[in-house]
């Protein structure tokens, strides 16, 4: 419902960015995406948005699999093949791979000021299986480092900055010691005037809002959206909305749905399965019941006229099973698993019991012969807790293993001696 407009306007954007139509072939793909690529290049002062973006884009409509993917559900489908978001490729690694890695713009010196990738945030969201089957969205409150909008990051009021003396502006400091006849040891350290930023900032111009150190803390609230027949462990993907950092590219703050484990109902992949215990009468009588759904549904289960429900017996509905992600109308199955509780003994008197020997079907033998029974043994049976007996038994064999052990110790030793 909600995902089909939605989506739609969705599977052009790429083509905007790289402004190409839908039908570009590789070739034409490939032409824009060098010619924008160079001019939005960070290292030539392009906007490190916009050359991210057209990595991104690249990426996707450069692979058929990828493309295709896109060109049906969009950029969403893609941040949830993939899991990890977009952040397993750079745009610098797309950059590099599509113009052979020697760097586009010759010399070493660009490579020093490229920009890094930002480490994504990891948080886990517990959702209820109520959640994953209504869909719901959830508002966090993160604090998070942002550029400093007073210095654009820079950190400074006057907007320059001075190489660090400690470190000459490389950010780290060789140190050489003689270890031995003409053995030299070479150590790098980060610089600890400049923390290895390779410039200093005066304190009269240091900026007044972030005291020099380029980024302020910000609180933000993220709405995040969890869909109908999400499963456990998937994740949401926010591109870019970790930690800013100058020249950097923000990483992804990526929420693992968790699923807590629901009182009634069990999931497995789109169906539910739940279980439901039935007196001795009305597995052999009939029942009928209301289930509430984890919509708050009340569904009428019952059995059919004459039907008996045998102990560990499963029946299905279908469609009343969990939505499936991104096709929420289409919904699995929801498995019910009957469990039988027998009377306690002492409830059926001789006579009733004569009684009900009669409905019942009959006995599949008649009693024994006279003459076997006089060849048989008579024996007692008793009750017995069968878990507590196992357990008991197991406890004994590894006190008779330990005592063994025990033994064994100090004659190891005799022999030694
Ligand atoms: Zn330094
Ligand atoms: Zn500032």
């Amino acid at each position: 419902m909600f995902g089909r407009a939605q989506r739609k306007s969705d599977n052009t954007k790429y083509y905007e960015i790289l402004g190409v139509s839908k039908s570009a072939s590789q070739d034409e793909l490939k032409k824009a995406y060098r010619k924008a690529a160079i001019k939005n290049h960070p290292d030539k002062g392009g906007d490190p948005e916009k050359f991210k973006e057209l990595a991104q884009a690249y990426d996707v409509l450069s692979d058929p699999e990828k493309r295709d993917i896109y060109d049906q559900y969009g950029e969403d489908a893609l941040k949830e093949g993939m899991g990890g978001g977009g952040s397993s490729h750079s745009p610098f690694d797309i950059f590099e791979q599509f113009f052979g890695g020697g760097g586009a713009f010759g010399g070493g010196s660009s490579r020093g000021r490229r920009q890094k990738q930002g480490e994504d945030v990891v948080h886990t969201l517990k959702v209820s299986l109520e959640d994953l089957y209504n869909g719901t969205s959830k508002k966090l409150s993160l604090s998070r480092n942002v550029l400093c909008s007073k210095c654009k990051g820079k950190g400074s009021k006057s907007g320059a900055s001075g190489r660090c003396y400690g470190c000459q502006g490389s950010g780290v400091r060789t140190v050489t010691r003689q270890i031995g006849l003409g053995m030299i040891q070479q150590m790098q350290h980060v610089c600890p005037e400049c923390r290895g930023a390779g410039e200093v900032i005066s304190d009269k111009d240091k900026c007044p809002q972030c005291k020099g150190n380029k980024v302020v803390q910000e609180k933000k609230v993220l709405e995040v959206h969890v869909e109908k027949g999400m499963q456990h462990g998937q994740k949401i993907v926010f591109q870019g909305e970790a930690d800013e950092a100058p020249d950097t590219v923000a990483g992804d703050i990526v929420f693992v749905l968790q699923l807590k484990e629901h009182p009634k109902f069990k999931r497995k992949f789109d169906d539910l399965y739940v279980e439901h215990t039935l007196s001795l009468t009305e597995a052999l009588c009939g029942f009928q019941f209301a289930l509430t759904h984890l919509d708050g549904r009340q569904l009428l289960i019952k059995s059919n006229p004459g039907e008996v429900i045998k102990p560990d017996q499963h029946k299905a509905i279908n469609d009343e099973g969990m939505p499936q992600h991104g096709r929420p109308f289409m919904k699995g199955r929801l498995y019910i698993q009957f469990n039988v509780e027998f009377p306690d003994s002492g409830i059926l008197s001789p006579d009733k019991s004569r009684a009900l020997e009669k409905i019942l079907p009959p006995r599949p033998s008649a009693h024994l012969p006279d003459m076997e029974l006089d060849e048989c043994e008579e024996t007692t049976m008793y009750d017995v807790n069968i878990e507590e007996e196992m357990r008991r038994k197991q406890q004994q064999q590894q006190q008779e293993a330990y005592d063994e052990d025990e033994d064994a110790g100090p004659r190891v030793q005799c022999a030694q001696q």
